[in-house]
């Protein structure tokens, strides 16, 4: 306990008023209940009730720093005609009252019966509370897993007062209970956050799992998928599906001639052409694998196809620098029937770029479906 040597205050053992403790249980079941926008609401409300008890002037929750570097007024409760200083107490330095900071973690509690009283050694302490023109205050400590996190305190503008231990108690009560409920959000918002992080960790290791480390593209696995879904959807609302297998020509004449990195280079480009060439919604396009592409176009007939395709032999002849890259394209428009599978729509459209190989290559064939 930190005593004024001046002036000890005489604690009775009167019992906590029956009406304090309906009020704080009533208080603590709010609490409880609080969802974390209503705690603010809840916290300031126990403050209005610890300071309507016994007529006090302030009330107030002050949090310290990780490192006890600074202390912040949180939540403040003034009575009728009494200054607020919340505004103006954020981040105070701790350094600025070392006798209070020091009696807070020695004792976990600080009562002053009257701030004129206070010894010198309460020094930057002292001349807060008078420049406040606080004459008497008390506060007890905050501990969340036994570390000293904050207090609850208020201040009597008006007059000096003997704090007795009821005091004392009710205010340790409150003081508990708010920690409680700060304690809970606390774990509530670490809880959040975590489950934020795993839910995006899943997301990019499900997006991974689906993608092409060398292009960005979807990946086999993916395509399997996409085209699986996109036979079904086609089949249902009776529309066509545009299926682009490309192939790059003569890729590893350009692998062995300018080396496995140019090669790379080569497939992020023909892959860049193939995303700004296809990019309308619901528009798939993927790496099959080695220097093979496949473009899901739903809802597009052949003659469309067949312009797409005719517009991509000339976009990706320009696309790297470096070397003139060609690629053959085979094609197939279809609506799905509804035991058409995967293996099947892509074996045919395989079947369609080698014949556009046969034929010379940079070029186009479509292959009808029957
Ligand atoms: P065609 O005109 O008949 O398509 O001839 P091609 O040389 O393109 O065909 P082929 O299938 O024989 O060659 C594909 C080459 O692609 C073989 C392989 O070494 C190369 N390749 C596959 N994956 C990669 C890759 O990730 N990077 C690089 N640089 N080369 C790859
Ligand atoms: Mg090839």
């Amino acid at each position: 306990m930190t005593q004024n040597p001046d002036a000890t205050p005489s604690y009775s053992s009167r019992e906590t008023s029956e009406s304090f403790a309906y009020l704080i249980s009533e208080l603590s079941t709010n609490l409880i209940n609080a969802a974390p926008e209503e705690a603010e609401v809840h916290i300031e409300k126990a403050l209005a009730a610890l300071g309507c008890n016994d007529r006090k002037d302030r009330c107030y929750v002050f949090l310290f720093d990780d490192s006890y570097k600074q202390m912040s007024n949180t939540h403040e409760w003034v009575n009728r005609g009494i200054t607020a200083h919340k505004e103006e107490l954020q981040n105070v330095p701790l350094e600025a009252m070392p006798w209070f900071f020091a009696s807070m973690r020695a004792d976990g509690q600080v009562v002053v019966p009257s701030s004129q009283n206070l010894p010198d050694v309460a020094g930057g302490f002292k001349d807060e509370l008078l420049r406040e023109s606080i004459q008497s205050m008390m506060a007890v400590g905050m501990y969340l897993e036994g570390r000293l996190i904050g207090f609850v305190g208020c201040d009597l503008v008006q007059r000096a007062c003997d704090w007795n231990e009821q005091d004392v108690r009710q205010m340790q009560l409150v003081a508990d209970m708010i920690t409680n409920t700060i304690a809970r959000h606390r774990t509530e918002a670490k809880l959040h956050e975590l489950q934020a992080e795993l839910r995006s960790a899943n997301e990019r290791l499900a997006q991974l799992a689906n993608e092409d480390s060398l292009t960005g593209l979807i990946n086999r696995r993916g395509l399997d998928l996409a085209l699986a879904t996109e036979l079904r959807r086609m089949q249902r609302k009776q529309e066509q599906l545009s299926v682009l297998m490309v192939d790059i020509d003569h890729f590893k004449e350009l692998n062995d001639r300018q080396g496995h990195l140019a090669g790379d280079v080569a497939l992020q480009c023909v892959a860049t052409e193939l995303s700004r060439a296809f990019k309308r919604s619901g528009e798939v396009v993927a790496r099959y694998g080695g220097d093979e592409f496949l473009i899901l176009s739903p809802s597009m007939n052949a003659e469309e196809a067949e312009q797409r395709a005719a517009a991509l032999l000339g976009s990706v002849r320009c696309c790297t620098k470096a070397s003139e890259i060609t690629v053959s394209i085979g094609i197939i428009s279809f609506i799905p029937g509804i035991d058409t599978t995967p293996e099947e729509a892509i074996r045919r459209v395989d079947k369609a770029v080698y014949q556009a190989k046969n034929n010379g290559r940079n070029c186009f064939v479509r292959r009808s479906y029957e």
